[in-house]
């Protein structure tokens, strides 16, 4: 049988997968996503949105507005049971889209198929080898397959993570949650409630006949798949009664294990999303970070298997990456805690309550969840350096234009704000745009506040401050052979 290859394999079109795909064609890259599943249709709504610095990495594609037409925003997030109202933030997107994955998936399987990306549905990884070359990639329909690169986006039970013998070190299990999508003879009881076991809740999703069902179980569920009996009888230990359950269409079981890959790359294969890092829901951060995750790696795997950057490039996605998760991690397990509801962990959540609400604190824990406050160690300088790029309106030669429409390639840029013409990077004018333009207003980032306005900014493709000018080129060259390559020589 004929050996298929393409640059880049990713196993799985879950979010990461689709996301990296997306990111890896606007690059150029020849990709392909091998996804299980027959179609991009899932089961279940899954995951609720998605926070607003990943609404930012969509905007700055260029298809944030096909989410938010089909979603709500909303101030969701929370920290114990206070809301985090992060209306004030210097953003455009300073509320949460809730909109169910199942959408978001389908929003983004009909994105990458407008890109060259290869997607085959109905397939599945199950193995690999890996030489210093690249990877040869066994499928279940038995045709072979190879890549230079094999990302696994193969969700928490990563196949890819377990073969290629990566450690997933953290905690276990201590409590666990059914979620379902059912139907009930009954008028349920709907809303939220809280009890000693943790959350439990009914809702009626859009089509006015389902109930989403969440329960917290009294006892940690084992790892067989749940059933409808299963269903019943939380819902009974809870309300007293299953409102007649039935029709299911979808039952699961999620726990709190918090596990974080201890690395997130073994030469030629890289993880991504779950496949990465799991963790309890609460808080909605899982499908944020899956995406988070894609756009960090997307652009810097494209530069290396272009040969425009060494490999050492990939070494900064795990740098960068890692301790962002690790911290939204913890985060998952505090929300956890709090959701316990005892007299005692009573008073905390209290106590947590009132001090959540006052200003400095709201702002950094709003400024945690939504991932507006990531700051990458670039090293020591102007505070924009590692943080996200502000979707400022500038004005250039041809009118006005937003920096994130700037983006929308996945291409570097160098916003020159200083005098048309300060700059000169013919040597990376291949990889790097050069705008000229100007911007009057304050430079307010969120959570820090108002920051001294520079002269000029390099922006990395996935929208980070990779160097910040003060009136002079220092150090330019520098950061755009670290990030981009050395200079083409004249
Ligand atoms: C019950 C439940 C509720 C959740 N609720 C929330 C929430 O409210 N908010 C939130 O942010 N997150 C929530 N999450 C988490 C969120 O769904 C995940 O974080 C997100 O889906 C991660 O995206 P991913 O692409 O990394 O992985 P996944 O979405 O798991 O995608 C992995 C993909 O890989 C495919 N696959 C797996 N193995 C193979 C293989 N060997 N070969 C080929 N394909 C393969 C799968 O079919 C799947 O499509 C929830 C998760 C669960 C299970």
């Amino acid at each position: 049988m004929r050996m298929t290859e393409h640059a880049v394999v990713i196993a799985g079109g879950g979010p990461a997968g689709m996301m990296l795909a997306a990111e890896l064609a606007l690059a150029g890259v020849d990709v392909v996503v091998v996804e299980r599943r027959p179609d991009h249709v899932l089961a279940g709504s899954r995951a609720g949105g998605v926070h607003s610095r990943t609404i930012e990495l969509l905007d700055q594609r260029g298809v944030a507005d096909r989410f938010l037409a089909e979603g709500n925003t909303v101030q969701v997030a929370t920290f114990g049971t206070t809301v985090l109202d992060m209306s004030d933030f210097p953003t455009r997107h300073p509320y949460t889209l809730g909109l169910f994955q199942s959408h978001i998936e389908r929003i983004l399987a009909a994105w990458i198929a407008e890109l060259p990306v290869h997607t085959r549905y109905g397939c599945e990884v199950t193995g690999f080898a890996q030489d210093d070359a690249g990877v040869d990639v066994r499928l279940s329909d038995g045709e072979p397959l190879r890549g230079r690169y094999l990302v696994g986006c193969d969700g928490g039970r990563s196949l890819i993570r377990r073969a290629a013998g990566i450690e997933f070190p953290g905690w276990d299990a201590t409590r666990s949650n059914l979620i379902a999508e059912v139907e009930m003879a009954e008028e349920p009881e709907e809303g939220i409630r809280h009890d000693d076991a943790g959350v439990q809740a009914l809702g009626r999703v859009e089509d006015g006949k389902t109930i989403r069902v969440v329960l917290t179980e009294r006892q940690l569920g084992s790892g067989s798949e749940p059933t409808l009996q299963d269903l019943s009888e939380a819902l009974i230990a809870v309300y007293g009664t299953d409102f007649g359950v039935h029709s299911p269409t979808w039952i699961s079981r999620f726990t709190d294990m918090t596990r974080q890959a201890a690395a997130y790359r073994d030469r030629q294969v890289l993880l991504a999303g779950d496949a990465a890092h799991v963790h309890y829901p609460a808080g909605g951060q899982g499908l944020s970070l899956a995406v988070q995750d894609a756009v960090n790696l997307g652009w810097k795997l494209a530069q290396v298997v272009q040969g425009t950057s060494p490999e050492s490039l990939l070494d900064t996605y795990q740098d960068e990456r890692h301790p962002v998760t690790a911290r939204a991690l913890r985060y998952t397990m505090a929300q956890t805690a709090l959701q316990r509801r005892d007299d005692r962990i009573q008073a905390v959540v209290d106590v947590v309550s009132e001090l959540a609400s006052m200003d400095e604190p709201r702002k950094r824990l709003a400024g945690l969840i939504s991932a507006l406050d990531i700051h990458y160690d670039l090293g020591e300088g102007h505070p924009l350096l590692g943080r996200r790029m502000p979707d400022l309106d500038l004005v250039a030669a041809d009118g006005p234009l937003r920096v994130f429409e700037l983006l929308h390639d996945a291409r570097p840029l160098l916003l020159n704000l200083g005098e048309p013409g300060d700059f000169d990077i013919t040597p990376w004018a291949d990889r790097v745009q050069l705008i000229d333009a100007g911007y009057k207003g304050e430079w307010e980032l969120p959570v820090l506040g108002v920051v001294s306005a520079p002269t000029a900014v390099l922006v990395r493709p996935d929208g980070y401050v990779a160097w910040v000018g003060n009136g002079t080129d220092a150090g330019l060259s520098a950061a755009l052979t670290k990030w981009f390559g050395l200079p083409t020589a004249a």
